[in-house]
């Protein structure tokens, strides 16, 4: 595509797409591993693969002839009738998050909305609260946005879902004062991820498993960021200890392919029936055979040994980082999900980055956001590490 081609997509999109994205200046065409290649033929490094979704990188080979081979056999037959896929899928899942069952969707909100109306649906309009974080982000449909915390997304759409308590992330006793006997259900990102990458704490963690094992409130994990691998285990909740009644799945789990999945223990399960809830495209044959692909590689194909091991290198790369600049004032996340929080608006960071040829994003206004392909090498890990010197000297 030339320049001036990329000018018509910009003029045309000014005309027709719903302006609610500030997209940067920048049209994308292929990509190759962890590096996306512009209209221009310019490559970056992807330290954002799609908001945390491409995991096995970009142009995956053995991905791509998953798609294109299921395409031909079979792409969809909606939930009207079985089909393979989703029972080796679900199976697979449940072995990976301790959970019993899988409902398929088709994006994280909807795997969150299964999880708000499958805890209420437990309590038969018996309870009907739900205690959320400060900070949290889960979504952006009706009732995703109503455990959302940030006002900058829930005030336009006013009056949302009630009964929503928030709580601060870091005071647990706020929170073992929050839940109490009409609380359906706490909701938790075991590291919020728009929320500046922010782990919630261990203390934070036991007080949630004693608030909920005191009042019966179920526990919903919202591990779509920080899920599927992303830290180093297939949930973060294992790495805090947490036992969530129902998790919310999605981002990596299709590699960029739209899947979402909301996981149940057969306890709350039991409260579904035929007719409660349901999606047309959920779970179809494609998104399921990506996810299959996904998971195969991340378990046997030693993707998730490589995020331990990359892992472990960003951490020792990011204390120097750290040391060298005063402005850091902390470093958060585990594994590939990384935030620098430099203590002032970060947003001046992504666009020279961004013509330093690397892609990174900016969360909670002073938060650098690292979220790289699970297949990145060290060596990816210092060259990022090296242009980010650069720019914040
Ligand atoms: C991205 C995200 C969501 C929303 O997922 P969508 O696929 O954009 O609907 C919900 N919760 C968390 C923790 C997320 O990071």
């Amino acid at each position: 595509m030339t320049t001036q081609a990329t000018q018509d997509v910009q003029s045309v999109e000014a005309q027709h797409v719903l302006q609610i994205y500030k997209r940067a200046n920048v049209v994308f065409e292929r990509g190759e591993g962890v590096r996306l290649i512009d209209s221009n033929g310019r490559s970056y490094l992807d330290f954002i693969s799609g908001v945390g979704v491409v995991a096995l990188g970009h142009g995956h080979a053995r991905l791509a002839a998953a798609i294109a081979d299921q395409a031909k056999t079979l792409i969809h037959t909606s939930n009207l009738f079985y089909h393979p896929l989703q029972a080796e899928l679900s199976a697979k899942l449940a072995t990976l998050t301790g959970l019993d069952r899988a409902f398929f969707c088709n994006s994280g909100t909807e795997a969150v909305e299964a999880c708000l109306k499958f805890s209420r649906r437990f309590w038969k309009g018996s309870r009907t609260k739900y205690v959320a974080f400060s900070h949290s982000f889960h979504g952006r449909t009706m009732g995703s946005l109503s455990v959302t915390w940030d006002d900058h997304y829930r005030a336009p759409f006013a009056p949302l879902i009630p009964n929503v308590v928030f709580v601060d992330a870091n005071d647990p006793a706020a929170l073992s004062a929050a839940v109490d006997e009409t609380t359906a259900a706490v909701i938790v990102e075991p590291i919020q991820g728009e929320g500046g990458v922010r782990p919630i704490s261990l203390a934070m963690a036991q007080a949630i498993s004693t608030a909920c094992a005191g009042t019966g409130a179920l526990l919903i994990a919202d591990e779509i960021q920080s899920g599927c691998g992303r830290t180093g285990t297939f949930t973060y909740s294992e790495q805090l200890g947490l036992k969530p009644d129902l998790m919310s799945l999605g981002k990596a789990l299709g590699a960029g392919v739209p899947i979402g999945a909301a996981m149940f223990t057969d306890r709350v399960a039991a409260a579904a029936a035929p007719g409660d809830h349901g999606s047309t495209y959920g779970g179809n044959l494609l998104a399921c055979r990506a996810a299959l692909v996904f998971l195969d590689e991340l378990i046997n194909g030693g993707v998730l040994a490589n995020v331990k091991k990359v892992g472990a290198h960003f951490d020792a790369r990011l204390a120097e980082f750290k040391a060298r600049h005063p402005k850091v004032v902390a470093l958060r996340g585990a594994g590939v999900m990384r935030g620098i929080d430099i203590g002032e608006d970060a947003g001046w960071v992504v666009p020279a980055a961004l013509e330093r040829g690397l892609l990174v994003n900016r969360t909670s206004t002073s938060v650098i956001r690292l979220l790289p392909p699970f297949v990145i090498t060290e060596q990816h890990i210092d060259e990022a590490m090296g242009i980010l010197d650069e720019v914040v000297r």
